[in-house]
Parts: structure tokens; C-alpha cells; sequence
């Protein structure tokens, strides 16, 4: 773990230390009110997918003081804009859009962005919107799981996020993909109709296909390119998995 350098920023580092340790093991709901209530600007950064989702009912139905905003491209698929109007309905919470300052406007006879640039596309549209808004915030919330890809299965529950600046809580680490999906059920939460049709992780609509059975389930992202992370998670310099 890379740590921060200031004396504020080690104090904030030796919390980091002390919650990753006493919250190891306890359940998601309960490490989310834990670091609602001791760690202040935390932020909830939602994809509108299955984990995050239950990190959303997680806060909502506790009514915890966690912020919460998803990353708008302005190239959603309707139906995740749709959920998101669903979700904000179920909870009764404002989920606040984030953009960065690209348009989505498209010009004519010109290859969108796409295709033209992704990983521009992705840094002024994603990562850069996201940068600046984490900036805000002393910790955010998200739905990394340890069994979602090698890099990811050292994550702690409450970690130090060297390439962001603040601290990252994981209260969904040690779950599997099955206990997401038996929660969501269980608690009858939205999701997206998408993921019926074969649609794993769904991200912009230019950029995601379904997948097929046995395959990985990021495979439908960006599929036919290099390309496969928007760069919104690294670790140790390195992109780790999952994100937008
Ligand atoms: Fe652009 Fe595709 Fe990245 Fe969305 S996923 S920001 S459309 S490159």
C-alpha cells in the first residue's frame, strides 16, 4: 500500500489501518455504517450495477450520510438510464450525474470517440469527471470484489487509494457474485434489464455486447480492441479489474 505523506494524510492512514482491521470479516452492512458515520465526505460512486446496487440499498434503507453520484458519459444504454430513475424512485435519494465537459454530441461524418480515441474518449468522459470529483471527497465507497479478478483479491476492506488520493472502502470484498444476486433478490432491488440478455457489466452502449456463456464476464466490453478498462481502478500503478 502506498501511503500518504503529510501528517494529516498518516493520521488518516493509521485510521485507514485500524478500520481495515477491526472491520475484516464483519458483514457489508455493517462495515458501510461504519465508515458513514467515522469517515466525514464519504461518497458512494455508483455504476448503477448488481454490487453497487446493494451498496446503494446498504445506505438508503439505513438513511447513512454517504453522498452518492454516477459517472454520466452522456452514452449510457436507455435502460440504465432508466434504472437509474428507478433506483432514485425506490430510495427516495438524489443520485447526482456526474460529467466531465466533452460533449456527447456527435458530428456528422466524423468516427465518434469511440472508435476514434477510447481511451481519450474514456479519460475525458470517466476518468478525468471522476478524479475531480473524488477530489471532494475523503473516502469512497465501491463494489470490488476479491473474486472478480487476481489483482482484486488482496483487497481489504478499507484501503489506501494511492491513485486517487483518499481511502477506498470494499464492504463487498469477500462476497461472491452469487451472494450479490441472492441479496438483490431477496430485497427485490432494480437492475438492469440488460443483464437478462446476456450483458454482464454494462458500460457505455457504444462500447458494451453481451457475452457469452463461458466467457469472462468483462469480455463484452469494448469488445474487438485492445482496450479492456477505462481506467478508473488500478493498483500498484496497475489497472486492476472492473470499473465504469
Ligand atoms: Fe467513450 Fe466507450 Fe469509454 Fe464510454 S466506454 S467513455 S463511449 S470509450
Amino acid at each position: 500500500m502506498t501511503l500518504p505523506s503529510t501528517a494529516a494524510d498518516a493520521r488518516l492512514a493509521a485510521t485507514v489501518d485500524q478500520l481495515a482491521t477491526e472491520l475484516e470479516g464483519r458483514s457489508p452492512a455493517e462495515i458501510v455504517a461504519a465508515v458513514a458515520t467515522r469517515l466525514p465526505r464519504i461518497t458512494l460512486a455508483t455504476s448503477l450495477g448488481p454490487e453497487d446496487a446493494v451498496l446503494l440499498h446498504l445506505v438508503a434503507t439505513e438513511n447513512l450520510p454517504v453522498d452518492v453520484f454516477t459517472l454520466d458519459t452522456g452514452f449510457l444504454f436507455a435502460q440504465s438510464y432508466a434504472l437509474w430513475t428507478r433506483l432514485e424512485e425506490r430510495y427516495g435519494l438524489n443520485i447526482r450525474a456526474v460529467k466531465g465537459t466533452a460533449s456527447a454530441t456527435l458530428t456528422p461524418g466524423e468516427p465518434p470517440p469511440w472508435v476514434r480515441d477510447p481511451d481519450g474518449c474514456c479519460a475525458v468522459r470517466k476518468v478525468a469527471p471522476l478524479r475531480a470529483e473524488l477530489a471532494r471527497h475523503q473516502a469512497w465507497i465501491t463494489g470490488i470484489r476479491r473474486d472478480q479478478t487476481p489483482d482484486r483479491a488482496a483487497a481489504r476492506v478499507v484501503e489506501w487509494d494511492a491513485r486517487f488520493g483518499l481511502v477506498k472502502v470494499n464492504p463487498l470484498a469477500a462476497w461472491t457474485s452469487d451472494e450479490v444476486w441472492s441479496f438483490l433478490q431477496l430485497h427485490d432491488i432494480p437492475v438492469n434489464p440488460l443483464h437478462a440478455e446476456g450483458y454482464s457489466s454494462i458500460g457505455c452502449a457504444p462500447c458494451t455486447s453481451p457475452v457469452k456463456a463461458g466467457e469472462d464476464p468483462r469480455a463484452g466490453r469494448w469488445r474487438g480492441r485492445e482496450k479492456t478498462e477505462c481506467g478508473l481502478h488500478v493498483k500498484d500503478g496497475r489497472l486492476t479489474g472492473a470499473g465504469g
